[in-house]
């Protein structure tokens, strides 16, 4: 990741962390070799939509895919409510476990 992300990202952890939630994370930075797997999956029918290789915020170091088990979840609620005081936002309709760091 980036290193002001993931920065951030530790002081968002760590203040989940202290209100008893568990920030996991399943994906963060990829490589454009690792994107174009992904995509080629998508592509299959395999894999969960995944954008182009060289497309995507993963490669440029400020998303995360956060194991946030939908909408519903405290972890969820948790982000919503506070990922922005540690310039987190949700960028994709469709992905409620993707994040990125856009302060
Ligand atoms: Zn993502």
């Amino acid at each position: 990741m980036r290193s002001d992300a993931a920065a951030a990202f530790n002081r968002m952890h760590a203040a989940a962390k202290a209100a008893g939630i568990n920030l996991h994370v399943n994906s963060a930075f990829r490589t454009m070799e690792e994107q174009r797997v992904l995509y080629q999956k998508y592509l299959n029918g395999t894999g969960n939509l995944a954008a182009k290789p060289g497309y995507s915020n993963h490669q440029g170091g400020i998303a995360l895919d956060i194991n946030v088990g939908g909408t519903g979840t405290s972890t969820y609620k948790w982000l919503a409510n506070n990922a922005s005081r540690f310039g987190f936002a949700r960028t994709v309709p469709s992905e409620p476990w993707h994040w990125e760091y856009r302060p």
